[in-house]
């Protein structure tokens, strides 16, 4: 059986984290936790908390801490998190946030084996991002570049592949503009505790995982 993790990705928006955050829970056996695709689904179950969130999202910025990190509490505490671990995708991104995680942690006894920067710049971040598209049902990411292989209609599931709605030029530049301001600054905040490691986003999926599993594998048995 492989041994589980418990891991944090941070990486500006189109950096592939979500690509990667689902090949690594994969690879890991763990629940790939995304905080965007628990509001995308809320919002499309039409709950009153997804209308809320919704608000947020279409404006690209951030839901306020206290609702993000009770989404992300109550996630971390069931029981498949418990047991494997997981892979926190798009959280934390506030100081507040990141403070909030490690106090969960810690009283739940379930330290992080590592945070990874997935590196990209500001100019193939947009590149990306414009060029991204997602599937409306089970959240595959592909691109212009990268379509399924028959007409818009997901490889994994069958469903609809679309352009992300708040994946607008104004809500992408706000996002990336929020990223700086108030994300990057965790990097420092983990490399601090030495539990930050660094890997370049650019290259083909197949590569980038190589070298994520290779730092997340030497730095389990450190
Ligand atoms: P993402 O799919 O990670 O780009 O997230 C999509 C949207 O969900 C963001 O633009 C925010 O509005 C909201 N969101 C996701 N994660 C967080 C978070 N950790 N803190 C605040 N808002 C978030």
């Amino acid at each position: 059986m492989v041994p589980g993790a418990r891991l944090v990705i941070l990486g500006r928006q189109g950096a592939g984290k979500g690509t990667q955050c689902m090949r690594l829970a994969r690879h890991y056996v763990v629940p790939h936790v995304s905080t965007g695709d628990i509001f995308r689904a809320s919002v499309k179950a039409g709950s009153e908390f997804g209308l809320r969130a919704e608000e947020y999202m279409l404006a690209g910025k951030l839901v306020p801490d206290e609702i993000v990190v009770g989404v992300v509490r109550e996630r971390l505490c069931q029981r498949d998190a418990r047991a494997r671990g997981f892979v926190l995708d798009g959280f934390p991104r506030t100081a507040a946030q990141a403070e909030a995680l490690d106090e969960m942690l810690g009283d739940e006894g379930m330290p992080l084996d590592l945070t990874i920067d997935l590196e990209i710049d500001e100019e193939d971040a947009l590149r990306r991002l414009a060029d991204r598209r997602v599937c409306s049902t089970c959240a595959t990411i592909y691109s212009t570049a990268r379509p399924p292989a028959i007409d818009w209609t997901c490889d994994n599931c069958g469903g609809e592949v679309v352009q992300r709605q708040d994946d607008t030029e104004d809500a992408i530049r706000k996002r990336l503009a929020d990223y700086n301001e108030l994300t990057t600054p965790l990097i420092d905040w983990y490399e601090k505790r030495d539990s930050l490691v660094r890997i370049d986003a650019i290259g083909s999926p197949d590569d980038v995982l190589r070298r994520l599993v290779s730092a997340i594998d030497s730095r389990k048995l450190r």
